[in-house]
């Protein structure tokens, strides 16, 4: 069989999403027989990764530095706050250029399978934001469309009725269970329109 060094990063990359034992062994063996020019680019930015990409202190998406571009952007709606689960939500929704407001990232969802609680989302920071920040006028809750998403944007409008918001959430023309990073553009621009 293989090296050990070998064995060792097969299995690294095999925690990675989508990525299997079968593809992993691809990937290295390709890094392997392209030292010079593939290998050592993906170790340039995974170091600059490492040592460059912070999450965002106002909204937890990840950046250079410690806010991050869209939290500084004077052109992005600050009036309008889009809660999402993670930065791949983020992401999405960005590809899809419809959004023009600003975020805030959970961490997770309330999940009974995954153990997370209440204590393990980033609430606690929403909540203070919207005490701090008599400019927000909508939250618009984009947790996924699946059971645990729903479930967490429950507990978000139960929290958040107390404060003088509008609150909405994505209407998604899509079955129970698909998640937002899975969606097409033309879905979440549509999503978007249609909040409620
Ligand atoms: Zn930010």
């Amino acid at each position: 069989m293989s090296s050990n060094i070998i064995e060792n990063i097969v299995r690294n990359f095999s925690k990675l999403p989508g990525i299997g034992p079968r593809a992993s062994r691809r990937i290295i063996l390709k890094l392997a027989q392209n030292k010079e020019k593939t290998l050592n680019d993906i170790i340039d930015g995974l170091q600059l990764l490492r040592d460059n990409i912070n999450n965002c202190k106002l909204c937890g998406n990840i950046d250079e530095g410690e806010v991050c571009n869209i939290c500084q952007d004077p052109k992005r709606d600050s009036s309008l706050i889009c809660v999402v689960e993670d930065v791949s939500d983020l992401w999405a929704i960005e590809r899809a250029q419809n959004f023009k407001g600003k975020y805030h990232i959970l961490g997770g969802n309330l999940s009974a399978m995954s153990g997370k609680t209440i204590e393990d989302l980033n609430i606690n920071g929403l909540v203070d934001k919207i005490k701090k920040d008599s400019n927000i006028q909508e939250i618009i809750i984009a947790t996924s469309a699946t059971i645990d998403g729903q479930t967490t944007a429950h507990y978000l409008q139960d929290i958040l009725s107390q404060y003088n918001l509008k609150i909405s959430r994505l209407s998604f023309g899509i079955p129970v269970g698909s998640e937002l990073d899975y969606l097409d553009d033309g879905t979440i621009a549509v999503a978007f329109k249609a909040r409620k």
